[in-house]
């Protein structure tokens, strides 16, 4: 009885029930009326006829008893009802039940008919044993009241007669309560399954079913709900679907961002986190989602930021050196999310790392003290022998002749400097126009070689080239790869003591020309060589600058090479030698 379909039946049948009791009631009490005015009617009819018949008999009621008798047993026997015939004084001539016990009394209905009126009544009737009703006419002649006629009928058959009635009746009025209720159902289902699909649709929509429909139609109310209801459904669908695009798309950006991007929510429980920011805190392969940003950020700045930032709801931009990875510099900008009324219900944070910018501006610095530094040693040679000289040394022919000569060598060594630098400039702005051209490398390897090899002798040491079996050609700019042969060649002699000897081989690879340049000189310890290849790096800066070297020799070479998409490293044990190699594809773009 709970659903609409229960609610409906049920009143529906309670409406249909009352309807029939009170009208089937009503009904029956109507026909038990008329049924017992008409036996009224009939008794009075029946009392006048004999009233009739006996009238002349009145007069000498004694002598006419016999007629009196017969008259009342024929009617008795064709009605069955009783009849008694009283004289003037109520007195009973004549009763057609003899052996009742006679009343002594005069009855109200007879002595109603005695006064000249029809009198009737219901009660006990002793003479049948049950109720009876009667009805007491006068027997009048002329003027005067002779008598009184009463007939009575037991109410015992009517009763049932009437009760059969109810029987009937009643049954009548329950196959029209069982059919109207089955009727009933009929019509409560009719309202009902409308309701029912619209409410089951509706609470599957609002499960997130987007996709289900009513598929109830009609003009009506209900027609008319369904309607609104697919209609609200499509609309929330489409709103859904672009929630869903949006979210997505702000995921993606979200996720191939290459700055770190953290939502916490109100409580500090991180809710959006991408990669980035797991790979600069170093938690490439763990979920953030769902903890506590104090748990996961790896510097005490970055979670007292966000509590800054979720407490008095002003963004925050700081930088910050995280513990682990140790000395990676990260740029933080925090930003608080409001909800309704301006309430703080989270933080977002941006992530920056600014490690290799920071590292960029300190070798900024480090060249540019470095290059002064540079600059500075065969500056202050040349002004203190020039100094020297005009001071009265160049009264003194030897020392005039030694003086000029060191003045000479630091200028040359200063003109080489500024000139590697010019030259690492160039190449490293892309001012350097590279005339990449087709080059047979075992050729260019060994005229390089050629060009060393006396002063290679002259330091007492052997220099010998290796070309691969077969010619290699690769597409190189080849000033600038024999620049390469004689920087590493030149370091070799200047590195390799009396004795030693240089070897450069060319081997040939599947897609590039490998170049190794040997030698058996004094090595340089692993510490030193990561940062080899590094302006102004020098593993012994006095012996370095002994040998003349500017210590960009090794930064031309790496640029050089670069340029050509190729690689170069080295091996080097100290006190065994070292091995500088470099790569160079075959063709342009190879690699
Ligand atoms: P430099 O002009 O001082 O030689 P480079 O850039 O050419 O500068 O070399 C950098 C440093 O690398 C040198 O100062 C030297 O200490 C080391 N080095 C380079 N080549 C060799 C080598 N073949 N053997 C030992 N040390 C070398």
């Amino acid at each position: 009885m709970k659903g609409i379909r229960g609610r409906i039946t049920f009143t529906y049948m309670i409406l249909i029930v009352v309807t029939l009791l009170i009208s089937g009631v009503y009904i029956l009490q109507f026909i038990e009326r008329v049924y017992m005015e008409n036996l009224k009617k009939t008794l009075i009819d029946e009392a006048k006829i004999v009233a009739n018949w006996v009238s002349p008999y009145m007069v000498t009621p004694d002598s006419s008893l016999p007629f009196l008798a017969e008259v009342s047993t024929t009617v008795n026997s064709s009605t069955g009802k009783r009849i008694t015939v009283y004289d003037r004084n109520g007195k009973s001539l004549y009763d057609t039940h003899p052996g009742s016990v006679e009343e002594s009394a005069v009855k109200p209905e007879v002595q109603e008919a005695l006064n000249r009126r029809i009198g009737s009544e219901t009660r006990l009737d002793s003479a049948k044993g049950s109720n009876s009703l009667f009805v007491a006419v006068p027997i009048v002649d002329g003027e005067t009241v002779q008598g009184a006629v009463r007939v009575g009928i037991p109410l015992n058959p009517v009763y049932k007669e009437l009760g059969n009635l109810w029987v009937s009746v009643g049954i009548s009025l329950l196959a029209v309560a069982v059919i109207s209720s089955v009727v009933g159902m009929y019509f409560a289902s009719g309202i009902a399954r409308p309701i029912e699909e619209i409410t089951r649709v509706t609470r599957q929509i609002a499960r997130g079913a987007f996709t289900e429909r009513v598929r109830y139609r009609s003009q009506d109310e209900l027609g008319v709900l369904g309607e609104s209801v697919n209609l609200m459904a499509d609309r929330i669908s489409d709103q859904f679907e672009d929630l869903t695009q949006e979210k997505s798309k702000l995921e993606g950006i979200i996720a191939s961002m290459e700055s770190g991007v953290m939502v916490v929510d109100r409580s500090g429980r991180i809710q959006v986190v991408n990669q980035a920011t797991k790979n600069l805190l170093s938690h490439s392969g763990r979920s953030l989602l769902g903890q506590w940003h104090w748990e996961v950020g790896r510097s005490y700045g970055l979670s007292s930021m966000i509590d800054e930032v979720l407490v008095t709801g002003d963004s925050q931009r700081k930088e910050i050196t995280l513990m682990s990875p140790a000395d990676t510099s990260v740029e933080l900008y925090a930003t608080p999310i409001k909800g309704k009324n301006d309430s703080i219900v989270g933080a977002v944070v941006v992530l920056h790392d600014v490690s290799k910018w920071r590292r960029v501006e300190q070798m900024r610095t480090e060249f540019v003290a470095n290059v002064s530094h540079e600059l500075r040693t065969p500056i202050t040679a040349v002004k203190g022998f020039a100094e020297t000289l005009l001071d009265g040394a160049l009264e003194h022919p030897d020392m005039r002749r030694q003086f000029i000569k060191i003045i000479y060598e630091e200028s040359d060594r200063l003109s080489r400097l500024v000139n590697d630098l010019l030259e690492l400039s160039r190449i490293e702005s892309g001012h350097v126009v590279m005339q990449f051209e087709p080059c047979e490398i075992n050729e260019l390897v060994r005229t390089t070689v050629d060009k060393l090899v006396h002063q290679a002798g002259q330091n007492g040491l052997v220099l010998e080239s290796h070309p691969a079996g077969q010619p290699v050609y690769a597409e190189v700019a080849r000033d600038r790869v024999s620049q390469v042969l004689i920087n590493l060649i030149g370091n070799a002699i200047a590195y390799t003591p009396e004795g030693g000897r240089i070897d450069v081989t060319v081997e040939d690879g599947v897609d590039q020309v490998i170049v190794r340049v040997k030698d058996t000189g004094i090595g340089i310890p692993q510490d030193d060589l990561p940062r080899l290849f590094e302006r102004f790096y020098r593993v012994d800066k006095a012996r370095a600058r002994r040998s003349g070297g500017t210590g960009l020799g090794l930064a031309i070479v790496k640029h050089i090479v670069e340029a050509h998409k190729g690689k170069v490293w080295v091996d080097s044990y100290p006190g065994r030698g070292s091995t500088f190699s470099f790569t160079l594809p075959k063709r342009q773009g190879d690699e």
